[in-house]
């Protein structure tokens, strides 16, 4: 990786490829990845910046690794433990560790946010039947939730 990848118009990054979210799977939509900052650049994280088209979604998850978040695009809302918060550029976010979350962004723009993690993480969970009725216990959570 050259020292600089210059910001590019619609929120690319020179030499960076965008990427799917996640390998496969049916738990989340219309998101992307560009890892801006990996490993091999010599710290023990990974800066990536996702963003979600609007009616997407994040996967509704939990781990024992914690996000960073910034948001840099758009605006939306994010679910954190039993909470929605609205959110816009340049907003911080905190996941603690073993808190469910989802993004999601307004309905008339995308919402892009930086991520950061540690290189070196265990695998995200999601919900069981049994999680999703006490995570569904709040009406409002009930409505926001995609799963
Ligand atoms: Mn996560």
């Amino acid at each position: 990786m050259k020292p600089v990848n210059r910001f590019q118009k619609d929120f690319r990054w020179e030499g960076v490829p965008r990427k799917a979210y996640k390998p496969e799977g049916d738990h989340f939509r219309d998101i992307t990845r560009q890892t801006l900052f990996g490993p091999e650049s010599g710290l023990d994280a990974e800066l990536r910046y996702f963003e979600i088209e609007p009616g997407g979604y994040s996967t509704l998850e939990k781990h024992a690794h914690a996000h960073a978040v910034l948001i840099i695009r758009g605006r939306g809302r994010v679910l954190v433990g039993d909470e929605i918060f609205e959110i816009a550029p340049f907003d911080m976010v905190r996941v603690p560790p073993m808190t469910w979350h989802q993004f999601r962004p307004a309905d008339d723009t995308p919402l892009g946010f930086l991520c950061l993690v540690n290189a070196e993480r265990d695998r995200p969970v999601r919900p069981t039947k049994e999680d999703l009725r006490e995570i569904n216990g709040r009406r409002e959570v009930a409505d926001y939730i995609r799963a």
